[in-house]
């Protein structure tokens, strides 16, 4: 590798930092759902149409997902960009540091497109909170001529690879009989019991399950009114489990539970999925590799290497067809994401900085994979190993 040439790529993220920051800052203020990220997708395309990437918004059927590339022929590099926020607590998974890092990226990389053989591809992908964006871009064949995607994610450790649980989401709508809870209540049938049964039933069966399962659900209709016995009541969960095939058994067990849960309380009950269902992240081993070396190259030297996570993320549908990495860059010790001191860290100088690290730590990792044919084989082909 040439390391004058790592240097300019270096040099035109720097470039762009006061324009990373300022896009950071845009989105983190203005916080916008899964899927109505209206704004923060102009903005990003607004950037990478000025860079000269042609932009296809919309795309996979999703208003607020979008297509850029820039360059010709082969390998196609994707960066893959977030920028959905949290009900009331806004960017406190950082999202706003996400889409901002992977166009970043992009836009120091335009320049040296022209000298390079192959293809930079950006991908908008919505509502990654909610499961959504990365399943429907899977499934509409967005990764089909890509040869490996990336993402970083804010953390409180800079971490390398880590894995993440395949995740179902399951609603339960219990039926009941409404009557007077106090003068008849022998008329009522109690659809909030079967809800309880359920919760119960499950907490019997953590006990034999591995420890790698999530279970954690919220009763999100439990009756109208303390004097109405119930007619209706639903609850809704999250499965998760390390491996796609053990969260289906999981899901089997439940679904067992949940009609005993019926069974005994005289109620009916149906069940579906309520969000999109994400498989387990399979980090590639040569690709984080190359990501670390180039932060060792910007001088980051507290890197972990691995962690079994147990969260989940729609970058595991994405790392089962194309080599993938989703690594982790610090903002701040101690922080728990998904609280409002991560989304403050987010919106902090340290939050700007590390989304200009970020941005580096890609276009030079984007940059290997474009000039460096034995290392995309090497990525592939641990690809090819992992999905045979
Ligand atoms: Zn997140």
């Amino acid at each position: 590798m040439n390391v004058n040439s790592k240097a300019q790529v270096i040099a035109a993220v720097e470039k762009h930092a006061p324009q990373i920051m300022e896009l950071a800052k845009q989105i983190g203020e203005h916080p916008e759902l899964g899927f109505k990220e209206y704004q923060a997708a102009e903005w990003l395309c607004g950037a990478l149409t000025a860079a000269g990437f042609e932009v296809h918004r919309g795309v996979a059927g999703m208003d607020t997902a979008f297509r850029a590339e820039l360059g010709e022929g082969e390998p196609q590099i994707a960066l893959l960009c977030e920028y959905d926020a949290l009900p009331e607590i806004g960017h406190a998974c950082g999202h706003n540091l996400i889409g901002t890092a992977s166009v970043g990226a992009a836009v120091a990389l335009a320049e040296f497109m022209g000298q390079l053989q192959g293809k930079l591809v950006v991908l908008g992908a919505p509502a990654e909170e909610t499961g959504g964006g990365k399943v429907k871009l899977v499934e509409a064949g967005l990764f089909q001529s890509i040869d490996a995607a990336m993402m970083f994610h804010p953390s409180s450790k800079n971490l390398l690879m880590s894995t993440s649980n395949a995740l179902d989401a399951y609603e339960f709508v219990f039926h009941g009989k409404a009557a007077h809870a106090a003068a008849s209540p022998e008329e009522g049938i109690n659809a909030l019991d079967g809800v309880i049964q359920l919760f119960n039933g499950i907490n019997a069966l953590r006990e034999h399950l591995k420890d790698d399962v999530r279970i954690h659900g919220i009763i999100s209709e439990g009756g109208t009114a303390a004097n109405i016995v119930p007619e209706r009541a639903a609850a809704r969960f999250y499965f998760r489990a390390s491996t796609r095939a053990y969260l289906d058994e999981v899901a089997a067990k439940i679904f067992k539970i949940a009609e005993g849960a019926a069974l005994m309380t005289g109620t009916t009950v149906q069940w579906d999925k309520y969000e999109l269902s994400n498989d387990n992240f399979v980090p590639n081993r040569a690709l984080a590799q190359a990501f670390g070396a180039n932060l060792e190259l910007l001088g980051v030297t507290d890197v972990h290497e691995y962690k079994d996570g147990r969260g989940s993320s729609d970058m595991g549908n994405v790392s089962h067809v194309v080599p993938a990495i989703h690594p982790y860059l610090s903002v701040g010790e101690k922080l728990v994401s998904h609280t409002p001191e991560f989304a403050a860290a987010c919106l902090s100088p340290k939050g700007m900085e590390t989304a200009v690290l970020a941005a580096k730590a890609l276009a030079l990792t984007a940059y290997d994979l474009l000039t460096d044919g034995e290392l995309l084989s090497k990525v592939k082909a641990e690809h090819g190993q992992a999905s045979a």
